[in-house]
């Protein structure tokens, strides 16, 4: 343990600490944190992965929970590389297009916006657009491709800004989970 990582004592979903291992595993790397060839002989820091089983509401989860600016900073994943993903947002959009009846040039905002594959095929709908994502890398990209996107963490503050920057009336939230 270190301070990249805390541990839960709780259970997330109904607060019991009737808590047990239900599926030990090794301590592994973050997901996605590959390295160059030649940083292969440094040791790469590993995370807790025991899969634990709620005695009460009989939710998984893990406890051992990294930090998101270890997660998300410098994160290199990007939606458009799925294959398959990429048409699922397009027919997403337009499901959602037709679902809600939003405003001309309404804001659609999308949390953990990636690329902003999602956000791009609003934006071609008419609708003005704006991503929000940690990844620093990624958020820069997504801005300079056209699809503005703030490199930050989704916050009760950032949330505040947007809101009155851009105006409480005509946003739409796109989450893609
Ligand atoms: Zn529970």
């Amino acid at each position: 343990m270190n301070d990249l990582v805390y541990r839960r004592e709780t259970c997330r979903l109904c607060g019991s600490s009737a808590l047990k291992v239900a599926l030990p595993l090794t301590p592994t790397t973050l997901a996605d944190a590959y390295i160059s060839v030649e940083y292969l002989h440094e040791e790469q820091p590993v995370y807790p992965l025991d899969l634990y089983l709620c005695g009460d509401c009989g939710f998984s989860q893990l406890l051992d929970i990294a930090i998101p600016q270890v997660i998300y900073l410098d994160y290199i994943y990007e939606t458009v590389s799925s294959l398959g993903l990429v048409d699922h947002f397009r027919r997403y959009a337009d499901e959602i297009a037709a679902i809600i009846r939003t405003p001309e040039k309404a804001l659609v905002v999308d949390i953990g916006s990636n690329d902003g594959t999602l956000l791009s095929f609003f934006e071609e709908r008419g609708m003005d657009v704006l991503g929000v994502d940690p990844a620093r890398d990624i958020a820069r990209k997504a801005t300079a491709s056209g699809i503005e996107t703030l490199p930050k963490f989704f916050t009760y503050e950032l949330a505040s800004q947007i809101l009155n920057e851009r105006g409480p009336a005509n946003i739409v939230t796109a989450n893609n989970l």
